[in-house]
């Protein structure tokens, strides 16, 4: 019999990184609290693990060989080792993985099991660039650890409830029911988002909202009675707002242009469309918000700008299919942690009654709200961790303390 607590594994596997933390559930209330977190970047080229206590207190770096960094089985057995080292007093019964896309079919968190291996193989060319790297560490632990319980989280599931209307695009028939539509991504920081706002003004999350979630990647959702009603990606990671590589929405006669007049091929585009355009590509400085905010040049400024237009547009265009807006919700790197794009949004949103009070805004307050604005505006720190952490317990019906 052990005396170690039960304590749960959250993996997000990117093409080149591997994110990770673990969450123990408090006894008294099944809370969750965030025990350690940290990643290993460079993958493929030099591998560099490092991670931090929840008090940000660094815990272990290390860093591989060129032979080793590439090898994402030996990567997964460190974090494993690592952790299980680390964490003398508990037990990692269950593993929550981050999961790009569901198609229609998986509107819910899943257990991971041979059969739904195959089906998230087969939602493989939705999101290429994505999904292989999110299934192989659910492959390589079933095939380690056969008893480990593991969990698949997605980030389309939470936009399952948009009505069609929502989803399809104006293509013909055939394709749509061949899956050309819009799924929408971000699904689990919406979800976590949500889920703070019930908690805290249970009253507004009734209502409409629309959630912001800006960062590196970034999209908007209309979140109705907590339910997702629409969102500005789509069928890709591409549409929406100008991300800070990816272009966002564009027109798609511009595709049939640049094939026809200068001869760009399917790999030169997806360059262009996920790595060289956005933030990156119209200011030929960074892709980084805070770089281009503290930049005078003013291609930087001209970048910010055009983020900031089409935030708004969207905002409006998520109200618009709810019909209203009672609460506006900022999320994500940016959302989080630059007040200036918040109210340069909020500017431009000062006919549907959003404003943001200056100093409230500027300390990052949870509730940024002008006094008098009709549309109460918000600061949510999302932690798309945790509400894989939440979906996994509830998944396998652990009880607190009793995994
Ligand atoms: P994420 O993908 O959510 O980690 O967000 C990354 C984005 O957040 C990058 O564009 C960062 O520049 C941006 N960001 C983080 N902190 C700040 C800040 N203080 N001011 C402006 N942008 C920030």
């Amino acid at each position: 019999m052990t005396s170690k607590q039960p304590a749960y594994l959250v993996l997000n596997a990117g093409s080149s990184s591997l994110k990770f933390s673990a969450f123990r559930p408090r006894p008294s209330d099944g809370d969750l609290e965030t025990l350690l977190s940290g990643q290993i970047s460079g993958i493929g080229s030099i591998a560099r693990f490092e991670a931090k206590a929840a008090d940000r207190r660094p815990l272990g770096e290390h860093t591989w060989d060129d032979k080793d960094s590439a090898c994402r089985d030996t990567l997964l057995q460190y974090v494993l080792n690592w952790i299980n080292t680390t964490l003398v007093d508990d037990d990692i019964v269950a593993v929550g993985h981050r999961v790009v896309h569901g198609g229609l079919s998986l509107g819910q968190p899943m257990r991971v099991s041979p059969d739904l291996l195959d089906e998230l193989d087969s939602l493989v060319p939705l999101a290429p660039l994505h999904q292989p790297h999110n299934v192989a560490p659910m492959r390589i632990l079933a095939r380690n650890f056969p008893d480990l319980a593991q969990v698949a989280c997605f980030d389309t599931a939470f936009h399952s409830s948009q009505p069609p209307v929502a989803r399809n695009y104006g293509l013909p028939q055939a394709l749509t029911d061949a899956g050309v539509c819009s799924y929408g991504f971000h699904g689990l920081s919406y979800e976590y988002v949500t889920s703070h706002l019930l908690a805290s003004r249970p009253d507004l999350a009734e209502g409409r909202v629309v959630i912001c979630h800006l960062g590196n990647g970034s999209s908007l959702c209309a979140v109705k009675g907590g339910r997702s009603m629409d969102t500005s990606m789509g069928f890709s990671v591409l549409n929406g707002v100008p991300m800070g590589t990816r272009s966002g929405s564009i027109d798609p006669g511009v595709i049939l242009y640049l094939m026809r007049e200068k001869q760009m091929g399917l790999e030169e585009l997806e360059d262009l469309l996920y790595r060289q355009s956005g933030l990156l590509g119209v200011s030929g400085i960074s892709n980084d918000m805070k770089v281009l905010q503290e930049s005078a040049d003013p291609a930087a400024q001209k970048a910010v700008e055009l983020f900031c237009f089409r935030v708004a547009k969207e905002v409006a265009a998520m109200a618009a299919s709810m019909g209203g807006l009672d609460a506006l919700v900022f999320t994500a790197g940016i959302g989080e942690n630059s007040p200036e794009i918040r109210a340069l949004i909020a500017e431009r949103l000062d006919w549907l009654g959003v404003g943001v009070a200056p100093d409230a805004n500027a300390r990052k307050a949870y509730d940024i709200s002008a006094a008098d604005a009709r549309v109460p505006v918000f600061v949510v720190p999302t932690n798309e961790e945790m509400m894989i952490a939440r979906h996994t317990i509830q998944v396998l019906g652990h009880k607190p303390g009793h995994a």
